[in-house]
């Protein structure tokens, strides 16, 4: 037997017919076929607030929208924060299909010219990944007359340590090296942008307190001396964002109140040169995340030399990250449960498979799991990040997920 990751609050207390949104999960599915990926937007509205709680005035939200782009869920998030930070002109265009005159920010690396000329059309502020890239953005001000509005994205000379995917401390294809950044930011200027201020991602999908608050001081003070070294104030500072979320047995919720009162504290004290700066923390996964919730139908319950394999309509062509294989180095199973039967004790060990040709699609692998049929639901919990577009929908041929927002 091996162990699930924690099922989120919101759905853990529950006994009986799983509830998302207050919508049983099982008619959901009968409603709008299997798979089906289910966002709960009051879920994600009470993150919202409760960021909001923990951090201190003049730190503003950004939504990084390839967390989970579905318009839906988009136009339900866009309104509740302060900045879309996009990563590609597609995701502008979505950013900009559900909020005109929303705050931007694009970054990325390779970002084509293409690209480019949309983003200074809408008035988006550009995150500078290199200086060729500088080059490129001022020659688009230029095309279009008007004067691009342009940041520096530092490739910081820290990293957050226990952080999931690792961002800086070392070379890097994201951002300008530390030692660079303010030389950069003196050529845009003088290139005729209206220079925006710093991006500083050093991580992500940490859930360590600790290491998230030295990342932030660490970052502030970076910031503080790049601007020195510049002789330029920045309107804003992206602090980057990094909050993970639970997903593996063992793991623990990020303490975010603890995480603002620090923040809060090394803010008070931030060098004079960013006394007019605003600041900004981008989260994706944090925001949308225990939000969504993966279901799909047992087709087929079999046995195997002593084993059973519930095996089911969706798998990883859908939600890749609960196989295993999107940025993890060891499998380990995401929280699942059958969705008619939550909080019901286990009869035995199954493995949930996907219905894909290749041992790759292994949703829950040797879990604890309730008595369970064909045509009845299993429910993969944590799915509302890097769920569906992340995750190859064209391999096999297998129809692609429905996706709702309740
Ligand atoms: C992907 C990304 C994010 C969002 O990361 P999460 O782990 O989903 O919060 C934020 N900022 C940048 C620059 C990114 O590339």
């Amino acid at each position: 037997m091996k162990p699930i990751g924690p099922i989120p609050p919101a759905f853990a207390a529950q006994n009986g017919a799983l509830a998302i949104g207050g919508q049983d999960a099982t008619a959901l599915v009968a409603a709008h076929g299997s798979p089906l990926f289910v966002y709960d937007a009051a879920l994600v509205t009470a993150q919202v607030a409760r960021f909001r709680r923990a951090m201190p005035a003049g730190v503003d939200l950004h939504y990084a929208i390839k967390a989970n782009p579905l318009p839906a869920l988009l136009a339900r998030v866009a309104p509740l924060v302060d900045g879309l930070d996009v990563a590609s002109a597609g995701e502008l265009a979505r950013a900009l299909a559900v909020k005109p005159g929303a705050a931007i920010s694009f970054a990325g690396p390779g970002k084509r010219d293409d690209e480019l000329d949309a983003a200074v059309a809408a008035g988006a502020t550009i995150n500078l990944e290199s200086a060729g890239e500088a080059q490129r953005a001022l020659a688009a001000g230029e095309r279009q007359g008007v004067r691009p509005r342009l940041a520096v994205r530092v490739n910081p000379d820290l990293e957050l340590r226990g952080s999931g995917m690792k961002m800086g401390g070392r070379a890097s294809p994201f951002g300008v090296d530390a030692e660079r950044a303010a030389a950069l930011v003196r050529d845009v200027i003088a290139g005729g942008a209206e220079w925006r201020g710093f991006h500083i991602f050093a991580g992500s999908q940490a859930l360590d307190a600790g290491a998230l608050i030295e990342t932030q001081e660490a970052t502030i003070a970076l910031a503080a001396r790049l601007a020195d070294e510049a002789g330029a104030v920045p309107p804003l500072v992206n602090l980057g964002g990094g909050f993970g979320v639970p997903y593996f047995a063992g793991d623990a919720a990020l303490d975010v109140e603890a995480v603002g009162a620090a923040l809060g504290a090394a803010l008070a004290t931030r060098g004079d040169v960013l006394h007019d700066s605003r600041f900004a923390i981008e989260l994706g996964r944090w925001l949308v995340a225990e939000a969504g919730v993966y279901l799909t139908r047992v087709v087929d319950v079999k046995d195997s030399r002593g084993e059973t394999f519930v095996v089911v309509d969706g798998g990883l062509h859908h939600q890749l990250a609960a196989s295993g294989n999107f940025g993890t180095v060891v499998r380990r199973n995401y929280p699942l449960a059958v969705a008619a039967r939550m909080g019901t004790a286990a009869a035995g060990e199954a493995s949930v498979v996907g219905c894909l040709c290749t041992p790759l699609d292994r949703l829950g692998d040797r879990v604890a799991l309730p008595p369970v049929a064909p045509g009845e639901v299993i429910a993969i919990f944590l799915a509302g990040a890097y769920g569906a577009t992340a995750s190859p929908a064209e391999f096999l041929g297998h129809p692609a997920p429905g996706e709702i927002v309740v």
